[in-house]
């Protein structure tokens, strides 16, 4: 007897190929694996797909995909979903990928925090750097502002027009935001503890051109408070390097103080972590756990770039490896998708 013995059947569900992480690395697995017949069901904590992409940047534009000279956070993700429509791949938001188990058939059985139970013969791991969570800036109250007039990410420009936005950071995010959202909010205010940045040196100089051009307010300073009622801010404390404090209008404030990364529980899965990254080899990129893939930022090996197009390179390789072992006594024959009739049939464009 296995150890599914003592589940009803339709409480654990079945398929080739388990994916954590629905980030654009992900996604591109469902392609690669359904185009030699692999099913597979992905499992995200967040809400929806596109790790990053959608999460930390979704509109603003990525330059190095291959053969797409400009292209959004969202819009690559919504052509990655147009891209593996054909697949029906079964997505599980909202779970946290909690714990793993190798059944004594050799296949392993993924659970999630909600309850929801995937075995598997191959589990491929594409979670990015784990859950990502916003570093919140040492202000008093300010949990009662976030979500309503704190945000710790743009998901909407739009949401932002006409206001009197407050940004915080010296970081790359903190001055493309100001970049980006400097033409449609009413007013913008840059604040920074020092007059040095973090940010590529052309944000940083188109910066300092809209402040001279008197188009948004640079000022070397801490938010000290936050004022308003039920959430929304009406204005801000703000404190110099002389401790010298004043108030300042604002009804948005973007803290932008950089990301905590939680691998979480994946940690635990017993993959030989090495500076929360897995080891992989390049033929195959799969851990030193036979039968558990690491593909994207997640992984590590000599050379890694955290790069979108190194991520969908490692798929292409991991699923030559991943159906081996889902079919072993099957052949794997190599085609291109311009000239294969049957990959036409699988795509639906035959
Ligand atoms: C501001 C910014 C700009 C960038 N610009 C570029 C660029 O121009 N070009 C480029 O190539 N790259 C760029 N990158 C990097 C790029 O976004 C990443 O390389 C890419 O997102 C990695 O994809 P991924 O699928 O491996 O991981 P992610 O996008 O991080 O997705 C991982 C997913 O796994 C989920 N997850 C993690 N742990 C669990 C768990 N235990 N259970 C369930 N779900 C889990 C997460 O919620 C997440 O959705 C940029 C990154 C940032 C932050």
């Amino acid at each position: 007897m296995n150890d599914l013995s003592h589940q009803t059947a339709a409480s654990v569900l079945e398929t080739d190929v388990v994916i954590v992480g629905a980030g654009p690395i992900g996604l591109f697995a469902v392609f690669e694996l359904g185009l030699l017949d692999l099913k597979c069901h992905l499992v995200d904590i967040l809400d929806r797909p596109g790790g990053q992409c959608t999460e930390l940047y979704p509109e603003k534009p990525i330059y190095d995909i291959p053969g797409i000279p400009v292209i959004s956070g969202q819009e690559l993700t919504d052509r990655l979903l147009q891209q593996i429509k054909p697949f029906h791949a079964q997505f599980h938001f909202g779970e946290m990928a909690s714990a793993l188990k190798k059944l004594p058939d050799g296949r392993w059985r993924l659970s999630t925090d909600a309850g929801t139970q995937i075995v598997a013969p191959v589990l491929v791991i594409a979670a990015g750097g784990g859950s990502f969570v916003p570093k919140r800036p040492p202000i008093a109250g300010i949990e009662a502002y976030e979500g309503k007039s704190v945000f710790y990410a743009v998901r909407k420009m739009e949401q932002f027009r006409g206001r009197d936005v407050l940004i915080a950071g010296g970081g790359d995010s903190a001055l493309d935001w100001t970049l980006n959202l400097a033409p449609i909010a009413k007013s913008l205010t840059l604040v920074h503890h020092r007059d040095g940045f973090r940010a590529a040196q052309h944000s940083v100089s188109r910066m300092r051109e809209l402040v001279n051009e008197e188009k948004i307010d640079f000022h070397v300073a801490s938010v000290k408070a936050l004022h308003g009622d039920n959430g929304q801010l009406e204005a801000v404390t703000l404190a110099g390097p002389d401790r010298k404090e004043w108030r300042q209008e604002a009804n948005a404030f973007l803290p932008f103080f950089g990301l905590t990364i939680k691998l979480g529980p994946i940690a635990d899965f017993g993959l030989n972590l090495h500076e929360n990254l897995i080891p992989v080899d390049t033929a195959k990129f799969e851990s030193a756990t036979p039968g558990i893939f690491a593909i994207g930022d997640i992984n590590s090996y000599p050379g890694k770039l955290k790069l979108i197009l190194s991520g969908f390179h490692e798929t292409a390789l991991m699923v030559q490896a991943a159906f081996h072992i889902c079919r072993p006594n099957e052949k794997l024959r190599f085609q291109y998708t311009t000239s294969s009739s049957s990959l036409h049939k699988k795509l639906g464009v035959a």
